[in-house]
């Protein structure tokens, strides 16, 4: 048996009732199901304005009852086919025309009780549970409607009546023993033992669901409301406040009787005793996760669990010099608040003993003015005792969770954060049990401590991460994509929120302060200006915002020259350019110690072997202390994919051609074919190895004919087409032998060398597919075996992710 329960806003029109029958639809197949439903929206505050307008004799309430009417009615005729209307209108209008007679009572004689406002009050979930129940019915569900006046017993407490359990545990349990699968029952009403209409408190509906809940040993208790779950504080106030996942009982308990409207406070007691799960839902968003409220929903982490607060509180003080060392006073006061049933919210005491406060609901202040000054009357008298001494216009602030009274420093945080935004704490008041924190506050700074605090305990500040990106070519257009679709993700997991500020390529520039819109960057750089790297550099500088990254997706030598500057700036910098870091040991240095100076990143990641992880985890051992001995390496994908593809019967200079146009070579393949690229690579590996070592120092073993490298690309192809025969030649030999053509780039103890290499199938380096790269490090630590990063080396996707790795890495 699940019971589920339906708020006011959850039936507030048709349209939401046919989410709810959708909902019910869907539950029914899985169990029996008894569905306790509230009122539609505001219908209990109209009742009872109508009844107290009509009690002062105001005709007013006429009008209230004809809107009444008029929307129920409406509702009847949204809600049930015509064939089947006729006969619940009746029933709807029998209803309506009690509430008027009922009224009219009131009116003609001038006096409404308590007694009758509950009368009154009642009908709201009557009409809505027929309502509810005909329309399920209209849908083809099996359903059965059930007055909860018969099942839930009272005293005579109109208004927020105390519920007899035994009583009424025994009903509930004997009418579902025997009823159909699928009951309506309309919330919040209940009866005495002799028949007569109470209700359970504003808002009892929840509590009626989890009677019934809790008598029929429920398997859960489902409160379908209008936000997705109990949230970390009141979401009308703390635009920031999301649902907490799982609560325990206690905790829920605590947050409700401080202010979570959400669940009314008593509605946790019944289904405690039988540790049966209660589940906030939404009806609007059923998909969403909600809150679980259970034994053990404290286990989940989190010190503080929500924040809430009571507003309209009074603080009630006892002061007097004859209070000091006679014991007894706090009993009295207490004694004359109860026999007037005020509730005491909090307590605080002096520790001089010469004073004695309590926080009350202001609305309870006259009675509690009237009942202590009484209670004292004597001492007062004699001036022993003040007068109490009434200040209004307060609240309470609370932070609510079980693990708080377990650690330390969660009050000093609370304090803090209030004083630091000059909130006025008048007194720090212990709740109930040691679950919460409060504090009470002047009314007027509700809205701000509740803010304040859900920063200080809810909030992981988002870090702003703030992209300079030159270059939107090949690379650069796939980076921008790849955060694009990412930026949701970073900023709900990592607090990163990466943003696109400046993006430029070699002919238009753009800016936008606040982060470009992702999904039309193509047109608004196409709008651009002209791009002028010195302007690009100059708005990045002046912008001066927290967190800058320049973004070099270039290969371009004049964007290199810049880097100096902007790490000056205290820019970070993220490149797949190697030009820098391959330039003079002196540069490559100056830089690496500028960014440490300044404090900024300087990543490239991507210049050796694209997205692979080869230069963070040769870092991570030189950082711990080890020693690369050497390095044997295949570290061009151009070079792989070329020679991969370099077969009988295809000729050199097409596959050179196809790798391309495909996006794997630099945009002059020469770059990668004369080893000029791998040089780059193996240096930059060897100096970030910590040896100091400048690109004459390698050996390069050439095999291209002198004259393919001298004038334009075009020239180039030409070339390789006549010398097709002197290509042809090395792959047929090293193919005799089994062997394979691979450009290895090494690195021995001080020595380097790269060129081309016939491998034979033992080698390592033998099976290496497309345009795959890999690296072996041989250091003090991996002698036996070397370390080998393996896997795609070159293209766009990859180097982009490489690129986007490193942003991310400078943010964290
Ligand atoms: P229903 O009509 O479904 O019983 P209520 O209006 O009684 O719904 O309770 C839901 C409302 O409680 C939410 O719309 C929200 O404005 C308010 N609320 C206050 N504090 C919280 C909180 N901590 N978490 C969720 N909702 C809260
Ligand atoms: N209709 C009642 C009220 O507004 C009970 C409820 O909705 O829970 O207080
Ligand atoms: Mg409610």
């Amino acid at each position: 048996m699940k019971v589920l329960k339906f708020g006011g806003s959850s039936v507030a029109s048709a349209e939401n009732i046919e989410k709810v029958v959708v909902i019910v639809k869907q539950k029914a197949e899985q169990s029996n199901v008894a569905i306790v439903v509230s009122a539609l929206g505001r219908v209990t505050d109209k009742l009872i304005s109508a009844g107290k307008l009509a009690s002062t004799g105001n005709e007013e309430y006429k009008h209230i009852l004809v809107e009444l009417e008029e929307r129920h009615l409406a509702e009847v005729r949204n809600l049930i086919p015509v064939s089947a209307q006729s006969s619940v209108l009746s029933q709807v209008k029998k209803r309506l025309n009690e509430i008027d007679n009922i009224c009219e009572g009131v009116y003609l004689i001038g006096e409404l009780s308590k007694k009758t406002l509950d009368r009154i009050m009642s009908y709201g979930e009557l009409l809505s549970s027929l309502i509810i129940a005909e329309k399920l019915k209209a849908e083809g569900v099996d359903v059965a409607l059930k007055d909860t006046r018969e099942l839930i017993k009272t005293d005579a407490h109109y208004g927020n009546a105390n519920v007899d359990f035994d009583n009424s545990n025994l009903l509930i349990w004997q009418y579902f023993n025997q009823s159909s699968r699928i009951t309506v029952l309309p919330g919040f009403v209940a009866s005495t033992e002799s028949n007569e209409t109470t209700t359970l408190g504003r808002g009892g509906s929840d509590y009626t669901a989890s009677i019934i809940a809790g008598a029929l040993n429920a398997e859960v208790l489902e409160i379908w409301t209008d936000v997705s779950g109990m949230m970390t504080a009141d979401p009308r106030i703390v635009g920031q406040a999301y649902p907490i996942d799982k609560i325990s009982y206690g905790e829920a308990m605590e947050l409700s009787h401080f202010g979570a409207k959400v669940i009314y406070p008593p509605t946790i007691q019944p289904v405690l005793e039988r540790k049966i799960p209660v589940w906030i839902k939404n009806t609007f968003a059923p998909n969403d996760a909600g809150t679980l409220i259970l034994e053990n929903g404290n286990e989940s982490p989190g010190i503080v669990k929500g924040l809430s607060s009571v507003d309209k509180i009074a603080l009630l003080s006892l002061e007097g010099s004859g209070m000091v060392g006679v014991p007894g006073f706090s009993r009295r006061l207490f004694d004359a608040l109860s026999r007037k049933l005020i509730n005491v919210i909090f307590i605080t005491q002096g520790s001089s003993e010469h004073s004695i406060s309590v926080g009350v609901l202001e609305e309870d202040v006259i009675r509690a003015k009237t009942v202590v000054d009484s209670e004292f009357a004597f001492e007062i008298s004699i001036k022993k005792v003040e007068p109490l001494s009434v200040e209004r216009g307060l609240c309470i602030v609370a932070l609510v969770g079980d693990k708080m009274r377990s650690q330390p420093g969660v009050s000093g945080k609370m304090f803090s954060a209030l004083g630091r935004n000059g909130i006025n704490v008048r007194a720090i008041a212990q709740g109930s049990s040691e679950k919460n924190i409060s504090a009470v506050i002047n009314e007027k700074d509700v809205r701000k401590a509740l803010n304040v605090l859900h920063e200080e305990f809810f909030e992981t500040p988002t870090k702003q991460v703030n992209l300079f990106i030159v270059g939107t070519g090949n690379v650069g257009g796939k980076l921008i994509e790849q955060i694009r679709k990412q930026q949701h993700f970073l900023k709900e997991e990592l607090r990163l929120n990466v943003r696109i500020i400046g993006l430029a390529n070699s002919k238009k520039m753009c800016f936008d302060e606040n982060g470009m819109d992702l999904e039309n960057w193509k047109e608004k750089l196409l709008e651009g200006e002209t791009m002028d790297m010195r302007q690009f550099i100059q708005r990045s500088k002046a912008l001066n915002k927290r967190n800058s990254v320049f973004v070099d997706n270039t290969a371009s030598e004049a964007v290199s020259k810049i880097y100096e500057e902007l790490l000056e700036n205290n820019i970070s910098l993220v490149t797949c350019n190697k030009i820098a870091c391959a330039s003079t040991y002196k540069n490559y240095r100056k830089l690496k110690q500028l960014a440490m100076n300044q404090n900024v990143s300087f990543l490239f990641e991507t210049n050796v072997g694209a997205g692979l992880p080869i230069i963070g985890t040769l870092n991570d051992m030189v950082r711990s202390g080890d020693r690369v001995r050497k390095i044997d390496a295949v570290l061009s994908g151009s070079l792989n994919f070329i020679f991969n593809n370099f077969k009988e019967g295809v000729s050199f200079e097409n596959v050179v051609r196809q790798a391309q146009t495909e996006g794997y070579t630099e945009p002059d393949p020469r770059i990668d074919l004369t080893g000029t690229d791998v040089k780059r690579k193996i240096l930059i590996l060897i100096r970030e190895s910590g040896v100091a070592m400048e690109m004459e120092d390698i050996a390069t073993d050439s095999f291209m004919p002198a004259d393919c490298l001298e004038g334009t690309v075009d020239n180039f192809f030409a070339k390789l087409k006549e010398h097709g025969q002197v290509f042809d030649e090395i792959y047929k030999r090293a193919n005799a032998e089994g062997k394979k053509l691979k450009f290895v780039a090494s690195y021995n103890e001080g020595k380097a060398k790269v060129g081309l290499q016939a491998v034979d199938r033992d080698h390592p380096l033998y099976m290496l597919d497309g345009k795959d790269n890999i690296v072996l490090f041989t250091t003090d630590r991996y002698h036996e075996q070397p370390l080998i990063v393996k896997g795609a080396g070159a293209g766009a996707e990859v180097t982009a992710s490489g690129i986007f790795a490193d942003i991310i890495k400078t943010a964290r």
